[in-house]
This record gives structure tokens, sequence and C-alpha cells, in this order.
């Protein structure tokens, strides 16, 4: 087989990939799909692996792919900090910088997101939330191109990745999906085939001005937002109180939102007791002339769109929506029992949440008052 020339290497030899994802986007099988596809039909050597929390949907997860000659053997199985491409699978992991940490003048960003390239170029590389390095930035709207062509993120995903690398075929690509997925999902093979060649054809690019100034904002954001042996809190316990709830779980939805539609509630509160999540907003009101516990909304922000509410809503006061269509979300009602900082929170998505039994038990162990 021939081999394909790798367009930019690092010190070591290496082209670096990393994904940044949530668990559910498929980004591990992304992974291993990409790492098998330079050892069976790039002619070259490669590496991949990812790391995961704890597996439930929602929670972060990176993937790592090392690609080589083939006659150089792979001796690093580090995580990679410095990619030459860096592929994030939901525009709202950029809510969190750290997903950016390692952007140079050698990345290339592939970006799932309904967005131009400009637009993303001016929201999170040289806007208000300061400037990061780039060789480029391309996009790409895998969310909506899957659901057309009834295929997963992941495969949309994996036809972008090798578009913007340059040194793969739509072909081999289609290939190792067939080898991977062929034999296991045969009858959803067609679709998933569909949406690489989507992914690959689809993929929007942009060249990216290098700017001098990135560097300090880089380390800044770096500081910011990761714990080393000089930042971690002592003993390494995590300080944020109820930090389950810090959690903006938004990037975990798949396209759906509960849409709630409140004349037809009775306040029988199975949505909340069956939300795992603390979405909905339960407050004291008036429900057919008596003073009970009133359902006044949901918090979208801690919201990963499983559906389970309106499966068990037995009025039809909670229905399927797409996510797409509901820019400006009815009833949305950020949760009041968390302290919070406003501007980031409505900026951003949720961050910097205690909730109020935390606080309160806080102020107890400080001596305030409660
Ligand atoms: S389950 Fe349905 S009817 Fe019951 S409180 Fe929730 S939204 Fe209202
Ligand atoms: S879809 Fe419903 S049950 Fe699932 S997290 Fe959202 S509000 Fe909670």
């Amino acid at each position: 087989m021939k081999s394909v020339v790798l367009p930019k290497t690092n010190q070591s030899g290496y082209y670096e990939m990393r994904l940044e994802s949530i668990g559910g986007l498929g980004a591990n099988l992304c992974g291993k799909m990409l790492g098998e596809l330079g050892i069976r039909y790039l002619g070259l050597n490669s590496a991949s692996f990812s790391s995961y929390g704890s597996e439930k949907t929602g929670t972060p997860v990176k993937g790592y792919i090392r690609y080589c000659d083939a006659e150089k053997e792979i001796r690093v199985h580090s995580p990679i900090v410095e990619p030459h491409l860096l592929c994030i699978f939901h525009e709202a992991l950029l809510q969190d910088r750290s997903v950016l940490n390692g952007c140079c003048s050698e990345t290339t960003v592939v970006l799932n997101t309904e967005k131009t390239a400009q637009e993303i170029v001016d929201n999170y590389f040289s806007g208000e939330k300061g400037r990061v390095q780039a060789a480029g930035v391309c996009t790409i709207p895998a969310q909506r191109i899957a659901m057309e062509s009834h295929a997963r993120v992941n495969v949309v995903m994996l036809g972008a990745v090798v578009a913007a690398c340059g040194f793969g075929s739509l072909d081999a690509v289609q290939q190792i999906c067939k080898d991977t997925l062929g034999k296991k999902y045969p009858e959803s093979l067609e679709a998933n085939l569909e949406g690489i060649q989507r992914g690959y054809q689809e993929l929007q690019k942009m060249e990216f001005e290098a700017d001098s100034s990135h560097e300090e904002i880089e380390q800044r954001d770096k500081k910011e937002s990761q714990w080393g042996y000089e930042t971690a809190p002592i003993g390494g316990i995590n300080p944020h109180l109820g930090s389950s709830v810090i959690s903006d779980l938004s990037a975990s939805r798949q396209g759906y939102i509960p849409i709630f539609r409140p004349e037809k509630c009775i306040n029988c509160a199975l949505c909340d007791s069956t939300c795992p999540d603390m979405v909905f907003q339960f407050e004291k009101g008036i429900y057919k002339d008596r003073e009970m516990m009133v359902n006044k909304g949901l918090d979208y922000y801690h919201c990963k769109g499983c559906l389970r509410c309106v499966d068990v809503c037995p009025t039809g006061a909670l229905v399927r929506g797409i996510e797409a269509e509901c820019e400006h979300k009815e009833h949305f009602l950020p949760n009041k029992d968390l302290l919070r900082k406003p501007d980031y929170y409505e900026k951003s998505g949720a961050d910097g949440y205690i909730t109020s039994e935390s606080y309160l038990t806080l102020e107890r162990v400080e001596g305030g008052e409660v």
C-alpha cells in the first residue's frame, strides 16, 4: 500500500488530533475509526485512545489520535496537548475555554455548529472572550446532517475530520465505516455512509490570521481553567459545593428538548421526580383555587434532553420539541435556588452555581447567619 504523506508533524515526528466531546456523541468510536483508517488504508502507523469520566451521557470525553510514518514506532502514549487538528463535537463545549487549550498556529479546528466559520472566528477566536491562535477554522452542521441522513453525529464528524486534515480520501473513510459498522449495524450502514459523505463534502473552511498577541491570553486561559500541581486545592478536593449543578448540560442534548405547555399541566410533579438534573422549577402558587407548588418552567441549562419527563407526563403538558426550532426557549426559568454569577450565566451558560442547601451549610459552618 502506498503511504500518504503527512502534511506536518511535531518535533517527535507525529501528526496529532484531539477530539473534544461529551458522552453519547460517539467520539470514542470516531477516534478508533480514525486510528484504524491510518493503519489499514493510509499506510501510516497510528494509535488512538480516549479518556472519559463516569460514562454517563453528557460527561466530557476526549479522544486522542497519533499518526506517523509506517516504519516509525509510536512510543508516546500521553494525552495530546498541542494538536494539529482539534475536533469539537458540539459548539456548547466552547463555553468552557479549556477545550481550546493547546491551539497554536499549527492547529486546524473543526467544529460542529450551524454557524459559519467567520461567525465562529468572531465569537470565539478574536472576539471579546480573547484571541486564540489557529491555522484555520472549519465548521460543519453535523447535528442537522445526522438528523437529515439518519446517521450518527460521530460519522458526520469523521467525514469532516478527514476532509479537514487533508490526507485521507472519502473512499478510504467510507471503507473503514463499512469495516467497523457494516457487520454490526448493517441496517444503518447506508445512512452512515451518506453522513460521512456529507460531512466530507459540506465542510466549510476558513484560513485564520495568526495573531501575535494570543500567547498572553492563552496563558491566562490556561491558568484560569486548569488545575495543576500549583493550583489544585489541598487534598485534591473539589471545592465547588453542589458541583453537579454547576454543570451546563446543554451540550448533552442531541437535538431534542422538552417543551412545556402550562395550560395542560396539573402540577402532579411526576416530571420533577423523574428528571435527574433539577430542571423543573416549582414555586408556591395557586392551582384550581388552592395554594400549592406549581410548575413554573424549566432551567434548560441542566437539561440533557433525555425526554424522560415527556414520557411520564400524564397530560401532554410536556412534549418533544426540536431544539433548533426553539431559539428562544419559552418557559425557560433559571433556578432561583442556585447562587450564580449573573452575567456569566446569561452569556455562557451555567457556572459558579451552588445549591441553596449547600450554600446554607457553608454559611453555618463559617458562622454566618442563615
Ligand atoms: S408531569 Fe406533566 S402534568 Fe405533571 S407537573 Fe410535570 S408537566 Fe405538569
Ligand atoms: S429531558 Fe426532561 S427529564 Fe431529561 S433532563 Fe431534560 S427536563 Fe430532565
